[in-house]
């Protein structure tokens, strides 16, 4: 089962530096992280002027779509004729992060309804079956697509017990906090995976 909160917070502690902060995580280097430090105060980035988006991977013009290549099977939780859940390839700082992709190459917006109807559904048990893990909070589901094209979802499971663990910082959280053991993550992805086939696909976690 997902750590207690308690644990998450010692290993924190004693990943932290002397003063008690975790090291900067790396996205606080993206392009895209909005803060800076102007004279010792925390401000906005200056917003720069607009100009055209490169193609996403996997868009004409863009680098050829990673998913559409093949997921790694050692990443596969489950799948079926149309879906594919993944984990992360290590461990996070969150219990648990996985990503439903659809087998097809389609964007979010693309679904006929019946694809629609299967895939909240399938979002529908996954939240469900994650937030009944023993120490999740909550269960975020997020749909970003700037950076594939390929339709893909977030799912991440955030501890419960921390209030400063909550709503869109929890995904930055995610990568401030030192990761779990793979062990325990493997024994949830196998509940998380084998609950989920009880209404068909493959579980392969
Ligand atoms: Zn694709």
């Amino acid at each position: 089962m997902p750590e207690p909160a308690s644990e998450i917070h010692a290993r924190a502690i004693a990943a932290a530096e002397s003063d008690g902060h975790l090291p900067a995580s790396s996205f606080s280097t993206w392009d895209v992280f909005p803060w800076t430090v102007v004279d010792g105060a925390v401000r906005p980035k200056v917003l720069e002027a607009p100009g055209t988006e490169a193609p996403r991977n996997g868009d004409p013009g863009g680098t050829p779509c990673h998913t559409c290549a093949g997921v790694p099977p050692e990443r596969i939780v489950w799948e079926d004729e149309d879906w594919i859940l993944t984990r992360e390839e290590k461990p996070t700082g969150l219990p648990m992060v996985v990503v439903l992709h659809s087998r097809e190459h389609m964007d979010a917006g693309d679904f006929d309804d019946d694809q629609a109807s299967t895939f909240g559904r399938i979002c529908n048990r996954l939240v469900r079956i994650i937030q009944g893990l023993d120490h999740i909070g909550r269960v975020h589901v997020n749909r970003w697509g700037d950076g594939s094209s390929h339709f893909h979802v977030w799912f991440f499971a955030r501890p419960a017990g921390f209030e400063q663990i909550k709503g869109s910082y929890a995904v930055e959280w995610d990568d401030i906090l030192p990761p779990g053991d793979e062990e325990t993550l493997r024994a949830d992805l196998h509940v998380v995976a084998t609950k989920l086939a009880n209404w068909g696909g493959h579980a392969r976690a």
